[in-house]
């Protein structure tokens, strides 16, 4: 029997046991939201007066109160006036922030709405929810691909001389999907940006800046330590939350900015809430004190997700050596594969006959288009081990038979 029979044979007997796996979003695993259910507990709002003595259970204080403002600004080392915490996720900071730009500008300068096209560049493979709120707002997008430490620098300085382009969006830290963390050299690189545009904006999304896998975190040098130095801290907006902290959709999200920036944010604030929930931070601040309270937490998710991604990364290397190659991140939450050209799509197709649900091939570029149609997004934190096994397993399978067809 030809060897593509023999994975045709094997993979009717999978899709025989009609799994049901998912490995297609970048949630915690119910493990993981156990870890901070003592949240739960009501001691952490009682009482409910914040630290400068503001009954936390009313309405006022736009960019939150003091502890929380202290403790994002320790995880961020930024001083906690350049930092504004508000709301439960980060993607609505970012969504939010876009929109200001587009319709008042951003540093005074014209709307972007009204300065023709609006271009952001991409670093590739990327977040797709990045790219759907540019594309929401008709942004258009211009790739540029990741290196082994960050995005092409070159192109980025290349593209960054048309006035045209607005800015960027990114995860500089165990980036999405693929867990690189950008190198010094890179970060300076973009410190020492010389943009066309006045009104360029970075949104520097450190979603992952404490989820490490191992001791050792991989070190990303402070944005605005490097700005500052250059003077251009203003082209810097970076977010952050406790989403994959705590809960996704009951942690906090925070923004941190340069003085100028931060005052255009509050201001725009101060029209759209009257005050955000301040329980929800107070609970938080007090459950974790300080940001080594935040990682000695994140070590417990650490130990729960190693095994998972070593797993992951251990059938990878036994089933497709030589035929893929793929990332072996040290934090975040995924892992990226690339496959021979032309195979993603089939790969996942033949995935989800059996049972088996993935990010959808060319969701990680703009548009969702891959050009070479070669890259997975692999999220192995939600289903518990032995599920994850099987369907990597699965996964190795249908990529070996996409290879052997084309061939
Ligand atoms: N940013 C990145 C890079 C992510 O991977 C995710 C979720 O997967 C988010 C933001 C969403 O964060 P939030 O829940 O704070 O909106």
């Amino acid at each position: 029997m030809n060897q593509l029979a023999q994975y045709q044979r094997e993979y009717e007997a999978a899709r025989a046991k009609n799994l049901k796996l998912d490995m297609s979003r970048g949630k915690p695993g119910a493990d993981q939201l156990a870890l901070s259910d003592e949240l739960l507990d009501a001691r952490w709002v009682t009482p409910s007066k914040a630290e400068n003595g503001f009954d936390c259970r009313n309405y006022g204080i736009l960019d939150g109160i003091p502890e929380a403002k202290r403790l994002f600004g320790e995880l961020m080392d930024v001083p906690p006036e350049q930092v504004a915490v508000c709301g439960n996720a980060s993607l609505t900071l970012m969504y939010d922030y876009i929109a200001q730009c587009m319709l008042h500008g951003a540093g005074g300068g014209a709307p972007w709405a009204k300065q023709g096209n609006v271009r952001f560049l991409c670093p590739v493979p990327g977040y797709d929810r990045h790219f759907s709120i540019l594309e929401h707002f008709g942004i258009e997008m211009v790739r540029v691909p990741m290196l082994a430490h960050g995005p092409d620098m070159d192109l980025v300085e290349e593209y960054a001389q048309d006035e045209s382009v607005k800015g960027l969006i990114c995860v500089p830290k165990y980036s999405n999907p693929e867990g690189k963390t950008y190198s010094e050299a890179v970060v300076r690189r973009f410190a020492e940006l010389k943009p066309a545009a006045q009104d360029f904006r970075v949104i520097w999304d450190n979603a992952y800046l404490v989820h490490d896998l191992y001791e050792t975190t991989d070190p990303l040098l402070n944005i605005f330590d490097a700005a500052q130095a250059c003077g251009t801290e203003d082209h810097f907006i970076e977010v952050t939350s406790f989403s994959k902290v705590t809960f996704p959709g009951g942690g906090v999200a925070a923004v941190a900015a340069s003085p100028a920036n931060i005052a255009e944010i509050r201001a725009r604030m101060f029209v759209q809430t009257i005050g955000p929930d301040k329980l929800n931070m107070l609970r938080h601040a007090r459950y974790f004190k300080d940001a080594a309270g935040v990682r000695q937490h994140m070590q417990q998710h650490a130990q729960i997700l190693r095994p998972k991604f070593e797993a992951v990364l251990e059938l990878l290397e036994r089933e497709l050596s030589g035929i893929a190659s793929w990332t072996a991140p040290r934090g975040g939450y995924f892992i990226s594969l690339d496959l021979p050209a032309g195979c993603a799509k089939r790969t996942a197709q033949l995935c989800k006959e059996a049972g088996v649900v993935l990010t959808p091939a060319g969701a990680t570029f703009p548009g969702g288009r891959d050009p070479e149609d070669r890259n997975l997004r692999i999220a192995p934190t939600f289903p518990p081990i032995e599920e994850l096994r099987a369907a990597t397993q699965l996964l190795c399978l249908c990529a070996k038979i996409a290879a052997a067809e084309k061939e």
